[in-house]
């Protein structure tokens, strides 16, 4: 709790003010979180039914981040951005692939959707939308080097990470015959250096949006950074909560949660951690605001023991030799597991969680705020010790009471 206790104060009264504020302050900041410790609706055992079949090759989808670095920068309207698109449009030859062009204030840029629709796709299918930025930031801000913090950076995990898992779903989900349509959705002009930031493709895509479009779209899951070889995945507000609770089953059953047993009976380790929350501001923000479900899975602490927003992130040091090809498997794997569980389809609505306001920071790609302290044992300790003042405040009130007396 950071409220700044400053000036004199003439009465114990102000005090006893004070400490109920305090007391109503951290109460209200634990009914305020987001949803972290929601009961899964899934049995173990259903899920641990398809964990034999995941094929998702972290090897394979490593060997894209190394292409598209090795294409250089794919900021908006180069070469190297163009080079990527056409190979998207030149691979992924069975999915619906299209291209979708917009200028905003002199900036061009062109997301890529690719779509599956199953065999009998009928007007009400549901979708399942997976999304990356495949564009890399335009300035590298945060680097050490001064003389080139103007100059684009390579992007291995923010940028190439998202879009080479992605590229990886699009080989092994047609073969999984899903009875549901699945989208994968590459957003350009997500890292651009702007100012108000902008998620410009996020934002047209849900502009495009019909609301039988929103009604019909089960889940919209944004892959970003997810390369990082020290993977720490994090509940990340603003989320829906309905999607989020399907998360958790799906990294315990593949040994992502400590201490928890996953499908083959092993322990799992600390990979994603539901208990700590990080806000994000990304690209699934504009599909949270025109109503779909929407979560970000993003390891926004990038590098061996980095705090949120600090380490190689939009930095040049955000090189391919930074990104494993286990970490993206892992993370790959969680989304196939979800896939075909058929998780996003079924999710319970009881648990639906209202957009967070978008006010915190409108200048930046991500909140640039952690509320990892405010997690569920901080706030009872918060919560215990506003109380113990309380009490100590009403036991000197009472002193003073007697003094006048
Ligand atoms: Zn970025």
């Amino acid at each position: 709790m950071l409220m700044q206790i400053g000036g004199d104060f003439r009465t114990a009264r102000r005090f006893a003010i004070l400490a109920i504020t305090l007391l109503i302050c951290s109460l209200s900041t634990s009914f305020s979180q987001p949803v972290h410790a929601v009961e899964s609706p899934y049995k173990a055992v259903e899920v641990c039914d398809y964990v034999e079949q995941l094929e998702f090759n972290g090897t394979l989808a490593n060997q894209s981040v190394h292409w598209q670095t090795s294409l250089g920068p794919r900021v908006p309207g180069t070469n190297a951005s163009e080079t990527f698109r056409n190979s998207v449009d030149e691979n992924l030859t069975l999915w619906d692939v299209s291209m979708h062009e917009y200028t905003v204030d002199n900036l061009t840029f062109t997301n890529i959707e690719a779509v599956l629709e199953p065999a009998n796709a009928e007007n009400n299918t549901p979708r399942v939308v997976l999304v990356a930025h495949y564009d890399t930031r335009n300035v590298a801000e945060r680097d050490s080097d001064e003389n080139r913090t103007n100059e684009p950076i390579v992007g291995a995990n923010d940028g190439a990470s998202g879009a080479a898992a992605l590229l990886e779903l699009a080989r092994i989900i047609p073969p999984m015959e899903l009875q549901y349509e699945v989208e994968l959705l590459f957003t350009d002009a997500e890292d651009q250096n702007y100012t108000p930031h902008r998620f410009f493709g996020a934002e047209k895509w849900a502009e495009h949006q019909t609301q039988h479009d929103i009604n019909r779209t089960a889940a919209f899951i944004v892959l970003d950074m997810i390369g990082d070889a020290d993977l720490q995945l994090t509940h990340i507000w603003p989320g829906n909560g309905a999607l989020w609770s399907t998360i958790s089953p799906l990294a315990e059953a593949l040994g992502m949660v400590e201490n928890k047993t996953d499908c083959n009976g092993g322990i799992g380790v600390k990979i994603f951690d539901k208990n700590t929350s990080i806000g994000v501001y990304d690209d699934h923000v504009p599909a949270l605001n025109i109503g779909i479900r929407a979560i970000d899975l993003i390891d926004i602490r990038f590098g061996p023991g980095a705090k949120a927003f600090e380490g190689y992130w939009h930095t040049h040091e955000d090189t391919p030799d930074k990104v494993s090809a286990e970490s993206l498997e892992t993370v790959g794997r969680l989304v196939e597991l979800g896939l075909r569980s058929g998780a996003w389809l079924t999710h319970n609505s009881s648990q639906e969680e209202a957009p967070e306001p978008q006010n915190s920071s409108e200048n930046e790609t991500v909140v640039d705020e952690e509320i990892e302290a405010q997690s569920y044992p901080a706030l009872m300790l918060i919560a215990s010790l506003s109380i113990g003042t309380l009490l100590l405040i009403t036991a000197f009130l009472r002193g003073i009471i007697r003094k006048n007396t």
